[in-house]
């Protein structure tokens, strides 16, 4: 099989395009099997406004990460990718799990198909450990935090918090390249299969060959391949307050929160928090998002890199600075900065993995928003799909 590539100067047996969460997990699979692995991808820009390439939606220092889930599918995602945080640390030695818990909070369900009973009947069959509490109750378990009357609060302590993706990203890079994965710096602008192999065309104009190409290239993978997979490409908006450091002190102890008011008359919901991080400027911040219903998706590379470029929705932002306070009574803040980033949700909301010229080129993508916890599984089973094909 390798000979055939053996000819032309950079040839492998694996391209992963993508350097992102799936990406660098699949190449830390698929590199376990070949020693003829390339990952080609861009690195965070040090400079967004100069920067003229694609971006990627894991530039933060938080992510939150639990079992329990609406979706049992997710959930699924999320435990076997739990499961191997300790493996990936070990193996790296860089720590990015931090388990500091995780709450979902919402309308105390009346149905079984509300999302609070959804969420705790996937968390029953998952034998996840969780306790429910009504938002009343929940005064005496976290005076820190509030949320509105007649609302039920699943509090997961165990197997949940957060993770620092750009740290998961390094640390499944490290892997890879230690298991002899190239990693390659520059952006793939083109991909086609032909005869001899599948020919990726760099930013700098060089070509790579390779006998199969998995396509991880996030919210950009359907700019990539010129293809649409029904991606709606959701620009999102978020918040960080800077806290000091005895505001930052004070709610050390607060768990994620993911919070949703299940009502179509706001225009901002599904919010979620992160507890105080650290950021790379030495300043502790305390981060929300949500979801802006009504949104413009981007519709082509150029107009997602120039979101990357703007402050984000002043719209949104608002939105998720009222629930900020809200959820943290007595919130100090002395700044609150905005940023943007980009949710890729799937038709159906799953991940996609798909052979889409056979035996040559796939595609492993669609985070849909939750995606970076469980990239570790996702990113197996794109690697999987790519390695099992022949
Ligand atoms: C604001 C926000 C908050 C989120 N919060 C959570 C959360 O709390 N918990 C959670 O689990 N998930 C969360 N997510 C989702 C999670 O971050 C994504 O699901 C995850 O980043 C998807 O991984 P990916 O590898 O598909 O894409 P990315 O992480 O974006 O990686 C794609 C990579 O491909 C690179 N790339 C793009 N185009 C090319 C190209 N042409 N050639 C080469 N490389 C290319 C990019 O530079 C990037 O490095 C959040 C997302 C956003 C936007």
């Amino acid at each position: 099989m390798l000979n055939k590539y053996e000819k032309t100067m950079k040839t492998f047996e694996y391209a992963i395009i993508g350097a992102g969460l799936f990406g660098s997990a699949a190449a830390r699979y698929v590199s376990q099997h070949s020693d003829s692995v390339a990952i080609i991808g861009n690195d965070e820009p040090a400079n967004w406004q100069a920067h003229s390439e694609n971006f990627g939606s894991h530039y933060d220092q938080g992510r939150i990460t639990r079992g329990l889930d609406s979706n049992a599918l997710w959930s699924e995602l999320a435990l076997a990718s739990i499961e191997a945080y300790a493996e990936i640390e070990e193996r790296s030695r860089i720590k990015f799990y931090h388990e500091v818990g995780s709450l979902q909070v919402g309308p105390s369900p009346q149905k079984t198909d509300d999302y609070i009973a959804k969420t705790a009947a996937v968390g029953f069959a998952h034998q996840l450990m969780f306790q429910n509490y009504t938002s009343e109750q929940f005064k005496d378990v976290l005076p820190k935090m509030a949320f509105p009357e007649g609302f039920s609060v699943l509090y997961e302590t165990e197997l949940a918090g957060y993770i620092n993706p750009r740290d998961l990203v390094k640390a499944q890079l490290n892997i890879a390249v230690g298991q002899g994965a190239t990693l390659i710096r520059q952006q793939a602008n083109d991909v086609s299969a032909g005869s001899e192999g599948v020919t990726i065309t760099l930013s700098d104009r060089s070509t790579i060959l390779a006998g199969k190409v998995l396509v991880a290239a996030g919210a950009w993978s359907e700019f990539l391949l010129n293809q649409s997979f029904g991606f709606e490409l959701r620009p999102r908006t978020i918040v960080l307050a800077r806290l000091s450091q005895s505001e930052a002190e004070r709610l050390k102890d607060l768990p994620a929160a993911i919070l949703y008011y299940d009502d179509p008359a706001r225009e901002v919901d599904g919010f979620y928090m992160l507890p105080p991080i650290q950021y790379p400027d030495g300043h502790f911040y305390l981060k929300i998002g949500g979801h802006l219903r009504d949104l413009v998706p981007p519709k082509s590379a150029e107009e997602l890199n120039a979101w990357f470029k703007s402050n984000g929705s002043e719209k949104e932002a608002e939105g998720l600075k009222e629930a900020m306070f809200d959820m943290v009574p007595g919130l100090q803040a002395e700044e609150l900065i905005t940023r943007p980033c980009v949710v890729s949700a799937t038709p159906d909301g799953d991940p996609l993995w798909k052979e889409l010229v056979q035996n040559q080129i796939y595609i492993c993508a669609g985070g849909c928003g939750a995606g970076a916890k469980s990239s570790n599984e996702i990113g197996r089973r794109g690697a999987m799909m790519m390695l099992g094909s022949n």
